[in-house]
């Protein structure tokens, strides 16, 4: 069997930091495993700028991102396997995988990095009503057909969905002579990036129409007409506000599900928010010696924050090879109120940060850090909305006192 201090599963953004920082913290055999025949991973095919500003200092396209990273680790002994797909890991970190080149190879790692990023919902997963004609498909499918592949999927564009990619799409769409008649969101607020909703649609004149679904796709062999209907408080479509576009391609950008299936398999225990594995602050799962950092633990939205925490993932995982132990005291984390989801769930104690979304919208909020019903800190945020990650920093002192889990709460 080949043996490997650390196997990385994925060489996207987070992949390939990870990758660098363990190298740098003196981790000697690194292998990154990537199914694609390129690394990068979804960078490659996000061809608009907008990345970078944070870990790089300028502003790059995604491939000129994801090109950067591979440089760096082209500059050192890492080696990076493309065409190869991970099937199976196993508890004590033998990792299968298989390529046309090496056909079926099975590796010992001392160490495991998860950076397998993240899956598109469906259309089956939201149950969208509707005859099933071709020209229906999620914005991520629609991109690299047309970034990669150089196919315009369709002239007349309906988008569900306005998460970040569905803007992007829009965009994009538009640039390349589409006409985007609309994005429709169910929610009463948007889900994207205020940055992405001014450049993507504003500029282009695309509206969006809040608290609306999709209640009726109709076509033979194409797409021909999509109804969208307004939506009430509960979600449900309100009859006799339904709009007819004529319109032969949807797409759908309707959520993001970190691609956990192989550490869930290897008994990893998932978070049932995130989807993601539950971590401490190291990044390391459930199963001792197992990391996981980019999409595959929660969605981000920036990439710098992907490359910020696969650089924690990859120096944890050294400090795991070179026997560098936390505190034995390990402390839960607990979101309440507003909270959608908080990161990460467990936490020895160190000086280090949380990272959270909320569940809407909210002004003038207060956060309450607690243990045992005392308030150890009370921050204050004018505005927070979902589509934004936020982070608050922990002082190891205030852990070294805590002794039951520690508790934030979102106020409104
Ligand atoms: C459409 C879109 C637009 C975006 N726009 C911006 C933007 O403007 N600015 C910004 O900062 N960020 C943006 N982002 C976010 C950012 O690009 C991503 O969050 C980040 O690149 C994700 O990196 P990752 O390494 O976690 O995942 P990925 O890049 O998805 O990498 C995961 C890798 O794992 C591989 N893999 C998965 N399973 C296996 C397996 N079993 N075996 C082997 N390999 C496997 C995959 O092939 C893939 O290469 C955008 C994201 C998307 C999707």
């Amino acid at each position: 069997m080949i043996k490997k201090d650390l196997v990385i599963i994925g060489a996207g953004a987070a992949g390939l930091s990870s990758a660098l920082a363990a190298y740098q913290n003196g981790v000697e055999e690194i292998l990154i495993l990537e199914k694609e025949e390129d690394a990068g991973g979804i960078l490659n095919q996000c061809i608009h700028t907008g990345f970078g500003l944070h870990t790089f200092h300028q502003e790059m396209s995604g491939p000129a991102y994801a090109q950067k990273c591979i440089d760096l680790v082209e500059q050192t002994p890492i080696e990076i396997q493309t065409s190869t797909m991970v099937l199976s890991v196993s508890q004590d970190r033998v990792v299968t995988c298989s390529s046309s080149k090496y056909g079926l190879q099975k590796i010992q790692a001392k160490a495991i990095v998860f950076a397998t990023g993240c899956r598109e919902r469906s259309r089956g997963a939201i149950q969208l009503p509707g005859t099933r004609p071709a020209g229906i498909m999620s914005a991520g499918t629609a991109q690299r057909y047309l970034n990669i592949d150089g196919w315009l999927v369709g002239k007349k564009v309906l988008i569900l969905g306005s998460g970040d990619i569905g803007l992007i799409m829009a965009r994009r769409m538009t640039l390349e002579g589409a006409e985007v008649v609309a994005v429709a969101e169910l929610m009463p607020y948007s889900n994207g990036l205020p940055r992405n909703l001014k450049q993507c649609l504003d500029d282009f004149n695309i509206p969006l129409y809040l608290s609306h679904t999709i209640t009726d796709i109709k076509g033979h062999h194409r797409v021909e007409q999509v109804v969208l209907s307004q939506v009430d408080e509960k979600l449900q479509p309100i009859a006799g506000t339904e709009k007819v576009f004529d319109v032969d391609t949807v797409l759908l950008s309707v959520g993001l599900i970190p691609e956990n299936s192989l550490l869930e398999d290897a008994g990893a225990v998932l978070h049932p928010r995130t989807k993601g594995p539950i971590v401490d602050e190291r990044c390391m799962t459930s199963i001792e010696g197992i990391f996981a950092c980019g999409n595959s633990l929660h969605v981000h939205d920036l990439v710098d924050f992907v490359y910020a925490e696969g650089q924690r993932a990859g120096k944890a995982a050294a400090d795991y090879l070179h026997q560098i132990q936390p505190a034995d005291k390990m402390i839960d984390v607990i979101a309440k109120g507003e909270l959608s989801y908080i990161l990460p769930q467990k936490l020895h104690p160190s000086d280090t940060k949380l990272f959270y979304r909320v569940k809407s919208p909210l002004k003038n909020c207060t956060i309450e850090i607690s243990c045992n019903n005392q308030i150890i800190r009370t921050l204050k945020k004018p505005a927070l909305i979902p589509s934004i990650m936020e982070e608050i920093t922990i002082k190891k002192q205030w852990l070294d006192e805590c002794d039951g889990p520690l508790v934030v709460e979102v106020k409104a």
